[in-house]
């Protein structure tokens, strides 16, 4: 077969049709790569943008700098955008890229196994389909985790988590429990606080907050972008953010460096300055290092918990009740709403999928100990596989989708290996994992993350599960992978 039918008859599968999703898409397309569909669980793309719907959903990196780098947005309405606009632009470049037709919607993949050289996959609807290369685009954080509070059944008013947002029940002048204070339910906390009657933060470790500003676009300054696409460009690649981003990446890897003492200095004046009441500052203020939990921007949730309306609330949680929550003090906190604010379990990425690669070998038992892969993106065994924002990839204050293209200029490299006849299978080998997984677990250790709080960058074992480089060495390693870290087979 000579390359130009290789190239043809290579199917692809893309496994969730979220940012990652969509952008394994267009750029299968891109390079020439027509077979291929996407299977996504839900009946619309988006994600964690169709997932989360709840009040106040902001998204915390900066809008220009959230967008695919191939599709300018030159109608951001905010600094930091709004949710549902988020989701209306991943909606807006799927229409513009034509790919409706390659996803199946309502489809979720529960079995994804190799065998005779292909991935063989089933859907839990009975549809099955083979592939010469799956893309792994499934998501960090889309399994609700509710904490396991006694008589949570027993509660006569609604209850849901954050990401399952009910949006029959009324809120205005109501009695709301948040349980959590992340980025998510801070952002509800601010949202809310002016609209309940009565608004309990349930607080079990305080957050540090980074003041933001979030300023709208001016209809002058959209226009502006409309019509110079270079002013959008620059607004897009802003020099001062990507070294500031590279300055937080620095300070995560170096807790004693002088930018992460900046950053320390900033939320803790933050705290000092916007907060009036001394007792409620005392209970605002963290007892570990700034930014080993992912940092909170807000512009706004320490005015929203000064509001006459919230109340912070410390004393840990006992129970459920019918009315209310009661805390370990005796109260009971009469509610209509407690909202689960509790975050997810990050340790999922592509199970509760079945998968299974070279010899029968379980991604369950692989992952047994922790979620791993060599760069972030492929595994040993389990070859033609390759994974977006798969596990041990950078994470925190910055742009997913820039580390999701990043990964796709690495993987489009190792596709090409197969479809320019080098081989038929690629995976890393299992020295070059051991070896990543060593280095990588040294370094997680001494980054700010594993400076002793408790966050969801966590593995099981207590080890940070992110990339603990910089930015810049990320983008370096993406450039082109290092074949001898790899296993070709022919
Ligand atoms: P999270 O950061 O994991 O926070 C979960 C919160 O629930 C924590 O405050 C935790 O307290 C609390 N909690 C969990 N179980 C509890 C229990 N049994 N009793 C009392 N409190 C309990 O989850 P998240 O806020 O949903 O955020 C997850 C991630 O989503 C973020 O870090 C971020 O990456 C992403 N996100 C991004 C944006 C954005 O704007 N880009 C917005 C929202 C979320 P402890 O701290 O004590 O464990």
């Amino acid at each position: 077969m000579n390359n130009e039918n290789n190239r043809r008859d290579l199917r692809f599968v893309i496994i969730g049709a979220g940012m990652a999703g969509i952008l394994a898409g267009i750029k299968l397309r891109e390079a020439g790569y027509d077979n291929f569909t996407i299977y996504e669980k839900a009946d619309r793309i988006g994600g964690t943008w169709r997932e989360n719907t709840y009040p106040g959903l902001t998204c915390d990196v900066p809008s220009h700098s959230y967008t695919y780098s191939f599709a300018p947005n030159p109608d951001w309405s905010r600094h930091l955008p709004p949710g549902p606009e988020v989701q209306a632009y991943f909606a807006k470049v799927t229409a513009e890229y034509k790919l409706a037709d390659s996803i199946r919607f309502n489809e979720e993949i529960v079995s994804c196994v190799f065998e005779d050289g292909q991935w063989q996959l089933k859907s839990a609807s009975g549809i099955e389909d083979r592939a010469d290369f799956v893309i792994g685009a499934t998501g960090v954080l889309h399994h609700p985790k509710f904490p396991q509070i006694p008589g949570a059944d027993s509660f006569e008013g609604a209850l849901f988590h954050s990401a399952q947002w009910d949006h029959s029940v009324p809120l205005d002048g109501k009695r709301i429990g948040v349980i959590g204070n992340g980025s998510t339910g801070v952002q509800i906390i601010s949202a809310l606080a002016s609209r309940a009657q009565k608004l309990c933060h349930f607080q079990r470790t305080a957050q540090w907050i980074m003041p933001v500003e979030n300023p709208e676009f001016s209809e002058a300054e959209k226009q502006a972008f409309r019509e110079d696409a270079e002013l959008l460009h620059r607004m897009q690649n802003d020099e001062t953010l990507n070294a500031n981003i590279e300055r937080f990446t620095q300070a995560i890897v170096d807790p004693e460096s002088e930018a992460m003492q900046q950053i320390e200095a900033y939320v803790k004046s933050n705290l000092e300055n916007s907060v009036t009441d001394p007792e409620l500052r005392e209970r605002l203020r963290p007892n570990y290092r700034a930014a080993c939990k992912r940092l909170i921007y807000s512009p706004d949730y320490y005015q929203a918990i000064q509001h006459p309306n919230a109340q912070l609330v410390t004393d840990g949680i006992e129970c459920i009740e019918p009315q209310g929550v009661r805390t370990k003090d005796g109260v009971l906190h009469e509610l209509d709403v407690i909202v689960f604010a509790t975050g997810f379990h990050a340790d999922r990425f592509m199970r509760p999928m079945n998968v299974v690669g070279r010899d029968g070998v379980a991604l369950n038992h692989v992952w047994s100990v922790r979620p791993t892969a060599y760069m972030a993106v492929s595994i040993p065994d389990f070859p033609n596989l390759f994974m977006l924002n798969g596990p041990n990839g950078p994470v925190g204050n910055f742009s997913l989708i820039e580390i999701a293209e990043l990964q796709w200029n690495y993987i489009s490299q190792l596709i090409e290996k197969v479809a320019g006849g080098e081989c038929r299978e690629v995976s890393a080998s299992r020295e070059a994992l051991a070896q990543f997984d060593r280095e990588r677990i040294a370094a997680a250790r001494k980054t700010i993350f594993g400076t002793g709080c408790n966050s969801w960058y966590l593995d099981a074992e207590g080890v940070p599960a992110t990339w603990p480089w910089s930015r810049s060495r990320f983008a370096e390693e993406m450039q082109a992978p290092k074949l001898e870290a790899f296993e070709l087979v022919s």
